[in-house]
């Protein structure tokens, strides 16, 4: 089997984990003296680790083998994302970390049925974003940021807005070597002018077919063609 992977803030040639991840290492993987580990600081360091001791709650590790990992894509995805209801941030944010997002921008949008969201439950959504990265073997943590106002996104290098009325499709406009901003609405969709503003920020309104796709599938979706096309 794949040794454990747990995250570390620092890597350094002898630590203490502790909280969330030494718990989960010590009640459920009953970790020992002896055992191996992988350790990941989320900025693109991973090493291969040894248990030396297990004191109630936390589990001392030493390094045994440092290597710098590449499973990011190349050029940075960063996703808005208008707020959803109930579990559905949850799944996008779960979802788009497996598939490369690097950074989510939670957003407030005319539309929106969902208008605010707890900081308890950005707090999950930093939690949800760590595990799916744990478990899909990212070396970088994507962040989760917001909420912010719509019109509070600054123009962007490259960008592309999920818009069921769009003739392009993402494969005709996008650029793969390029850091790209995306951008996908919530339940009621964006406004007219909410499109405009984003079309003015930089972003340009592509299609994901004929259907009109819940936001968190239209979210996943834009995401895989987007990481699809980087090849990574
Ligand atoms: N009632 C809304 C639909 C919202 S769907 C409307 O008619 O506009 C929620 C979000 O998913 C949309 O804002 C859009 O970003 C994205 N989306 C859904 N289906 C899509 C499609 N076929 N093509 C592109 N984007 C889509």
């Amino acid at each position: 089997m794949r040794p454990h992977r747990a995250y570390v803030p620092a890597i350094e040639d002898e630590l203490w984990i502790e909280g969330r991840e030494a718990r989960h290492l010590v009640r459920v993987l009953r970790a020992r003296p002896g055992d191996r580990l992988t350790l990941f600081d989320g900025r693109g360091e991973e090493a291969r680790a040894r248990v030396v001791a297990v004191e109630g709650e936390r589990v001392r590790v030493q390094i045994e083998e440092r290597r710098p990992v590449r499973r990011e894509p190349d050029a940075e995805v960063t996703l808005y994302l208008g707020l959803l209801k109930g579990e559905k941030l949850g799944e996008v944010i779960r979802m788009g970390t497996e598939l490369g997002v690097s950074r989510f921008v939670l957003l407030v949008t005319r539309h929106a049925v969902a208008k605010m969201v707890r900081p308890a439950k950005i707090e999950r959504l930093r939690r949800i974003a760590v595990e799916a990265a744990k478990q899909s073997g990212r070396t970088a943590l994507p962040e989760v940021a917001g909420p912010i106002a719509l019109a509070e996104v600054l123009p962007v290098e490259q960008g592309l807005v999920a818009d069921p009325r769009a003739g392009a499709r993402v494969a005709e406009v996008l650029d793969p070597e390029r850091p790209v901003a995306l951008a996908v609405g919530p339940e009621g969709g964006f406004a007219e002018e909410e499109l405009g503003f984003l079309a003015e920020r930089g972003f340009t309104p592509v299609t994901l077919g004929r259907r009109i796709l819940r936001a968190e599938t239209a979210a996943c979706t834009l995401v895989a063609l987007v990481t699809a096309a980087h090849g990574q």
